[in-house]
């Protein structure tokens, strides 16, 4: 037998990558400040974290943190079923079931985690799952560890959606959405969704993970903001919670369905106690945090508005996420690196992460931003755009 050496493989498969224009290579910060960055020895200002609120640096998250590690230690020291399970976790467990408006929550090691475990233990292999085209890859993973029927709709498509649950025969069957997707920044039409899933009898699940905190009366999210209640909803704390981890809030029996079922919760150490006395406090300033929210608005409008008047290709979003779609991998990495050379750090978000052909500045703003920030990024995007339309 003429086995192929994996080695060989990993190397083809890396010069196809690099001819591709879609190497991805790690780069440490030396130090941070909010939402300055230092790397190779220079200060950069971040517009691609997703710290929307500035809750991440926050001193009495800190602090929070900081007090809950000198009681507590560090580590759990074990999966929540066994004795990993501190008070911290369930109080802040209660504290996002109450602010949501759910009976009950369950806390997970991440997103990706939580997306993976929840459908992998709710849906069996005579399941379907329903999901938008653009769903993330945690969501998909998940369907696919669980071995359902996986069917995609197009992009926002609530009809769509319909006609995938009336196609696949008579499963038993989950509806999961982004609530606001994460390389686009538009909202997904929860309305419509709630509704298709209620006609079709299945179970809607909306991953808020960029939507908490920045949607909604009280930050409370996109379903909250679209006036509807999801049996399952998903938060992650790691994004305008300034954490880090997961919390799916919902219905008791779903959530436990979820607490007996799910692999990645059931086989994972639980977070450090000291990170959810964190998020705790981070939750009380986010559902407190209209002025914050306020700011985050203000600042968005100011973005789009100017990236509008110089005519960059924005896509229509009224969220923190504001993509300006450049297409080609080549032509993105350069103007990102142009505006790093500019002092900006803005991602460059190319395929296997969007379509092919659709690579992006995913540019995201924070109410810890300045005004004058944002209008010398604009600049920065303006010259760094001209450039590359002089350049063939
Ligand atoms: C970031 C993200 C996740 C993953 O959450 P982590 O806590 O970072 O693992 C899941 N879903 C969506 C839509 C996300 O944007």
């Amino acid at each position: 037998m003429a086995r192929p050496s994996l080695r060989e493989r990993l190397a083809q498969r890396h010069a196809a990558r690099a001819e591709a224009h879609a190497l991805r290579r790690l780069r440490p910060a030396q130090a941070r400040e909010g939402l300055r960055l230092q790397r190779d020895g220079r200060w950069l200002t971040v517009f691609c974290s997703n710290d929307y609120l500035g809750l991440a640096d926050h001193p009495r998250v800190v602090a929070a943190l900081r007090q809950a590690a000198a009681e507590h230690g560090v580590g759990s020291t074990s999966a929540h079923l066994v004795n990993g399970h501190h008070r911290l976790h369930a109080e802040l467990e209660e504290a996002v079931a109450e602010w949501l408006g759910h009976p009950r929550a369950l806390l997970f090691g991440s997103g990706f985690m939580a997306n993976v475990g929840v459908i992998q233990a709710l849906l069996e292999t005579d399941g379907l799952c329903v999901q938008d085209r653009l769903n993330h890859a945690s969501l998909l993973d998940g369907a696919r560890q669980s071995g359902a029927l996986l069917r995609r709709y197009p992009h926002g498509d609530a009809e769509g959606a319909r006609r995938q649950l009336q196609g696949a025969g008579e499963r038993p069957a989950l509806l999961a959405t982004d609530g606001v997707f994460s390389m686009d920044g538009d909202i997904a039409p929860l309305a419509a969704l709630a509704g298709v899933a209620t006609d079709e009898n299945a179970l809607l699940y909306v991953d808020d993970a960029h939507g908490i905190g920045v949607l909604g009366p009280q930050g409370r999210g996109s379903p909250a903001a679209a006036g509807i209640r999801s049996p399952l909803h998903l938060i992650t704390l790691g994004k305008a919670l300034g954490g880090h981890g997961a919390v799916l809030a919902g219905e008791s029996e779903l959530v436990d369905a979820v607490l007996q079922g799910a692999r990645s919760y059931l086989f994972s150490t639980a977070l450090p106690p000291a990170l959810a006395a964190a998020s705790l406090e981070a939750l009380r300033l986010a559902r407190a945090g209209d002025g914050l929210r306020q700011r985050l608005d203000a600042l968005i409008a100011r973005f789009a508005g100017g990236a509008r008047q110089l005519g960059l290709p924005l896509l229509p979003s009224t969220t923190p996420i504001q993509p300006i779609l450049l297409g080609d991998n080549a032509r993105c990495l350069a103007a990102a690196e142009a505006l790093e050379q500019a002092g900006f750090l803005v991602a460059a978000i190319r395929p296997p992460t969007v379509p092919a052909g659709q690579a992006r500045l995913r540019v995201t703003l924070s109410a810890a931003h300045g005004d004058a920030e944002v209008d010398a990024l604009l600049d920065a995007l303006d010259r760094v755009c001209r450039q590359l339309e002089s350049t063939p």
